[in-house]
């Protein structure tokens, strides 16, 4: 199969993505239509019926849908076509030309996620080409939007079309990536993100001189005790099923972590002690995990005074807060706000910057099923996890409607995991040819089993 696949497409594909990141979609501003539109007169020519959905001028998303007998539920591939700023003074090439040399397509986009956005349409204009018998609809939206949070993508098309794009289930980023064990490789599947709630706190105080510290009321002085009180919180230890599945498939694939984690998953309340320990051979999968067994509140900006000796009236701080999937951001607010009760609610105003729900998808399905035997089929040594995501993908607004999202952009190491993750949103952006076509070819086999 990857091989009859690879002939067929590796040039087109190539072609494809490369001229895709020739097209600039940084966010802001987006113009992701520009993108939309390629899309769209790609799978025109092979016969689809593609529709573009603007959610304001040059905010296009691009949707198209390969009908199934209605026997089975329909698919969604979902992606999206924005990316982020990149600074071509950094890179060796020019971000934006889709360079092709050493077997990779570079430019911005090429990992996050334009790679993703070819691997699905070529996956989905196979289908078509192979006649493959589908039970249910397959349908592909490539949006815009998703790197400033998805509002005017993926939100808007399910506010506005829902009945065009919601599927019972989804496949979009957020894992896939094999991590190399000592016995094989991890895929992971990306099944559940923490919510997100960002807030902005000010201190009130009454202004002085700063020789006379006691006629006045230090708004600084204040920010420190709500500091203090923030920093002193001990979160809730909560192990989600997508954990524990990690934990437990990660440990059968690499031996050496089978006593740490069961001995975490067996005393929660010792998680702490058992992470630092963990920390002193592998840093990097501790504090890795740490944030997925609770919640987390960081801050992250701070301003406050204007002058060396004016003792400020106001100080403010923001707070980056994330919690999991169980817990909820409104609930977790109020609680934050009644530790602050001694510090003074009346000196203290807050401002929600963004808040939304974390959510998570069961493996109990048969798409996770078919893509857990394409993998093992393929690597018999191969091991699949679910996957906690702490930061957020476009999977939010579907699994809150009630979708089983599943994070899988399938691809394999072509250096170690910590520097391909830095490629995301980094400096020379790219992915190997062999890895848009094993991309292909695994998601293709995965919805023909699921399909079929
Ligand atoms: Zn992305």
């Amino acid at each position: 199969m990857p091989l009859k696949i690879q002939n067929e497409i590796e040039q087109e594909i190539t072609k494809f993505l490369s001229d895709l990141i020739r097209i600039n979609t940084t966010n802001p501003p987006g113009n992701e239509t520009q993108a939309a539109n390629f899309i769209a007169e790609d799978l025109a020519k092979e016969g689809f019926t593609p529709e573009i959905i603007e959610s304001a001028p040059g905010r296009g998303s691009v949707i198209t849908r390969l009908k199934g007998t209605g026997e089975k539920p329909s698919l969604l591939l979902l992606s999206h076509l924005d990316v982020v700023a990149a600074n071509p003074a950094e890179w060796t090439v020019d971000p934006f030309a889709g360079t092709v040399k050493d077997g990779y397509v570079y430019g911005r986009g090429a990992f996050d996620m334009k790679g993703m956005v070819a691997v699905e349409v070529f996956t989905l204009k196979l289908l078509k080409k192979n006649n493959v018998p589908l039970k249910g609809d397959v349908v592909l939206a490539a949006t815009a939007d998703e790197e400033k949070g998805g509002e005017e993508g993926a939100g808007y098309l399910l506010r506005h079309h829902r009945e065009k794009v919601w599927c019972p289930y989804v496949i979009n980023e957020g894992g896939g990536l094999a991590i190399p064990q000592s016995k094989g490789h991890i895929y992971t599947v990306q099944t559940a993100e923490k919510g997100i709630l960002w807030f902005r706190v000010k201190a009130k105080g009454t202004p002085g001189h700063g020789s006379m510290p006691n006629m006045a009321d230090n708004a600084i002085a204040r920010m420190n005790k709500v500091m203090d009180k923030i920093g002193s919180m001990q979160p809730q230890i909560v192990f989600l099923p997508t954990l524990k599945q990690f934990l437990v498939q990660v440990a059968k694939q690499n031996p050496m972590l089978q006593e740490p984690f069961s001995r975490l998953l067996a005393n929660p309340e010792q998680s702490d002690r058992i992470l630092d320990e963990l920390a002193q051979t592998d840093r990097v999968l501790a504090e890795e995990i740490r944030p997925k067994i609770k919640m987390t509140i960081t801050p992250t900006m701070i301003h406050g005074g204007v002058k060396e000796n004016i003792i400020p009236s106001e100080c403010e701080a923001v707070f980056d807060c994330r919690v999991l999937p169980s817990q909820s951001v409104e609930e977790t607010f109020s609680q934050i706000k009644n530790l602050l009760v001694d510090v003074g609610l009346d000196k203290l105003s807050f401002e929600i910057l963004q808040i939304h729900d974390g959510s998570e998808s069961t493996t109990e399905t048969p798409l996770y099923n078919s893509i857990v035997s394409v993998l093992k089929d393929l690597e018999p040594d191969c091991e699949v996890a679910p996957k906690l995501d702490t930061g957020g993908t476009d999977s939010r607004f579907f699994r809150q409607t009630g979708s089983v999202c599943y994070g899988f952009n399938p691809m394999r190491p072509d250096e170690p995991n910590d520097k391909l993750e830095k490629r995301m949103h980094g400096i020379d952006e790219r992915i190997t040819v062999e890895n848009l076509v094993f991309g292909t070819s695994v998601l293709y086999e995965t919805v023909r089993r699921f399909m079929t």
